[in-house]
Parts: structure tokens; C-alpha cells; sequence
């Protein structure tokens, strides 16, 4: 068995090492060639309050097969100076079921989480786009901003954070990038953008539908669970839908929201897996407001992990243990 350490992980796996691997996996989703098990997500209770699940899956065409067991512990960082975020990747051989790999998940679950907006940014943003818009400024943020600049010839950054105290960690990545970075109400946001991120805890739409222009790109990432919202529904109405897992999007993903007000049906999203494949056309037009509803599938995390233990081999880094 083959353990890469969290802290390796960083320096094997740049951000655009993960587009490949996302990519593939949500293709082979589309195809019905890989699927996603049922989440298990549990309440720990006192005296951590964490929330601890597990996030499997099987890749027939990457011969992908493992889980990503963690989760959330609240007082990780005021009690222990330990990142709250915790997640651990184990892979199996899927011709016997003896593990292959264990991986440290917390830096390949920002990885991953990047990537798949930026595979959405690839696919469905207009060529000319030129302004990037950000709303959200907390740890994923960055990572968001730094894989969406790969994908298009981006001139100026603008950013939107409920605690603007947190915005200059976008200026700061936005400024390594070469580009200019300004601060903006949601109202600027949404008239300049060409493309738009969307990576908050909310749990109340922030940006409506009449701030959107035409044309637009969305990728909202931080829609996860019952509850949460960073757009208005009647925003999906007006957009074409996209996701990761349509499963997914119509129950913890932003889409539930429009499912529930009858604004959109099952059958108005996509899987963006079909865009990647070539079976959906994907942005028709250049009015067109296209929406990618990412919610963040097991499969991403087994994709980029397996990719991590591959570069870990290749630069003979991997840790070889017998268990
Ligand atoms: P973080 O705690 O570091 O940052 C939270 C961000 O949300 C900050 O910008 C904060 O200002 C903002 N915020 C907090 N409460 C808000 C509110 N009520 N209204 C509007 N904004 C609010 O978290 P993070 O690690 O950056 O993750 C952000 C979100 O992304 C989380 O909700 C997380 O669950 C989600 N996430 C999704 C995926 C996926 O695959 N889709 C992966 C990782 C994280």
C-alpha cells in the first residue's frame, strides 16, 4: 500500500494536475461508467460537534475504486491549532479489494473543488471573457480564483465577500496573476463579469437574477447541503443548468432551491460530463447565462488522489507500507 502524506500533497499536485483527472471523471459519469455511492454524513455530537461521513465510488474507466472518509470538526483550530476541514483518501484494487493507497485529503479536496469550476469555466465561459467576478473570499476561495485564471485571458479581477475584511487574500492571488483586483457591490459584480464564482457558507441567496447579465458564466460552489443558497432561484430560470451530478444538484446542490419553486424540472440540468463527452452543445450562444451547479462528488476526490499517487511514484516520493 502506497500512503502519500498531506503534506506532499501540495507539492506534487499543482491546481491544473487536478483539471485533467476532474475532467475525465465527470465524462465517465456522463457515460454511465462511473457512479457515486450514497453519502453517509454523521452528526458526532459534544464534545467536538463534528460532522464525519464517507464519500465513495467506483471509476469502471479510470479503474478507480475507494472513499474519502473526514469531515468537519468546529474547534479543530481554536482547541488543537489542527485544520477544522479533515479528510483522508483510501483507494482499492477493484480486481481484489486489498487497498492500494492512502492520501491525505484536505489539500486535494481544494484541488478538486478548483478544479471543477475551472472545467466549467473551459467548457461553457464565453471565449472573450475578460472580467472574472468572486463572491466568497474564505480558504476555498483562493484556490477558485487561481484555477479559473488558467482558463480564459482574464484582464481584471472583482470581488464581493459578506466580511470584505477578507477580500485582500483575492487581491493578493489576483496581484501574483499580474491583475488588477477591485472591490465591488453585488450590483458592479454582476454588470461587469463575464464569469462569476460563487463560494460562500450561505444559507440566503446573495446575488439575484436581474444583477446577472446576459452572457454570463456561473460556477456556484458552495452550495453543499439542505439549506444553502448563494443565488436566486429565479437566476437557474433564466440560465442554462449544469452540474456535477444531477442527483446531487436537486437535493443539497443549488438547484434545489428552483426544483422546489417550480422553476426549473430534473430534466432542465445537465451533467457537464455531456459537454465533455460532445452529446450536449453546452453554451449556444453568446447571451446565453449558462450555470454550473457544483456540489463536489466522491468521484472527484478518488480521481485527484489517484493522480497524486501516480506523480508521488513518478518522483519517487511514495511511501511503500505492507498491511
Ligand atoms: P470558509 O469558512 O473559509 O469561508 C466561508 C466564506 O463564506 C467566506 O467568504 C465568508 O465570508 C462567507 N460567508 C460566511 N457566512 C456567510 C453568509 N451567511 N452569507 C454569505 N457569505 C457567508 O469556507 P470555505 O472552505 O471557503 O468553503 C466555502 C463553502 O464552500 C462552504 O460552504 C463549503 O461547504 C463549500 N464547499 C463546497 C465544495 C464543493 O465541492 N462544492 C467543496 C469545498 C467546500
Amino acid at each position: 500500500m502506497i500512503v502519500v502524506p498531506e503534506s506532499a500533497c501540495p507539492g506534487l499536485l499543482s491546481l491544473e494536475d487536478a483539471f485533467a483527472p476532474v475532467e475525465q471523471v465527470f465524462a465517465a459519469m456522463a457515460r454511465g461508467d462511473a457512479e457515486n455511492f450514497p453519502v453517509v454524513r454523521e452528526a458526532l455530537g459534544a464534545p467536538e460537534d463534528a460532522l464525519y461521513g464517507f464519500k465513495g465510488g467506483y471509476d469502471r474507466a479510470g479503474a478507480t475504486l475507494g472513499v474519502k472518509a473526514g469531515g468537519y470538526w468546529p474547534h479543530n483550530l481554536a482547541r488543537r491549532n489542527v485544520t477544522n476541514h479533515q479528510s483522508t483518501v483510501f483507494l482499492f484494487d477493484p480486481a481484489t479489494g486489498r487497498p492500494t493507497a492512502m492520501i491525505g485529503g484536505n489539500y486535494l479536496t481544494a484541488a478538486r473543488t478548483a478544479a471543477a469550476s475551472a472545467v466549467s469555466i473551459k467548457h461553457l465561459a464565453r471565449a472573450d471573457a475578460k472580467v472574472l467576478g468572486m463572491i466568497g473570499a474564505g480558504h476555498q476561495a483562493a484556490f477558485q480564483l487561481r484555477a479559473a485564471l488558467r482558463q480564459r485571458g482574464f484582464e481584471k479581477v472583482i470581488g464581493w465577500n459578506l466580511h470584505p475584511e477578507m477580500l485582500p487574500r483575492l487581491a493578493e492571488v489576483a496581484e501574483a496573476a499580474g491583475l488588477p483586483f477591485e472591490s465591488v457591490t453585488l450590483d458592479q459584480l454582476g454588470a461587469e463579469a463575464d464569469v462569476i464564482i460563487s463560494i460562500t457558507s450561505s444559507f440566503a441567496p446573495i446575488l439575484t437574477a436581474a444583477q446577472v447579465r446576459p452572457g454570463t458564466h456561473l460556477a456556484c460552489m458552495g452550495t453543499d447541503t439542505k439549506g444553502k443558497q448563494e443565488v436566486e432561484a429565479a437566476l437557474l430560470g433564466r440560465a442554462t443548468v449544469f452540474t456535477d451530478e444531477v442527483a446531487q444538484s436537486i437535493t443539497i446542490g443549488e438547484a434545489q432551491h428552483a426544483i422546489a419553486a417550480g422553476l426549473i424540472a430534473e430534466a432542465d440540468i445537465t451533467p457537464i460530463g455531456a459537454v465533455i463527452n460532445g452529446t450536449h452543445r453546452g453554451r449556444t450562444s453568446a447571451d446565453e447565462i449558462t450555470l454550473f451547479d457544483g456540489t463536489g462528488v466522491g468521484l472527484q476526490d478518488l480521481a485527484v488522489a489517484a493522480r497524486v499517487v501516480e506523480l508521488a511514484q513518478a518522483a519517487g516520493k511514495a511511501m511503500q507500507i505492507d498491511i
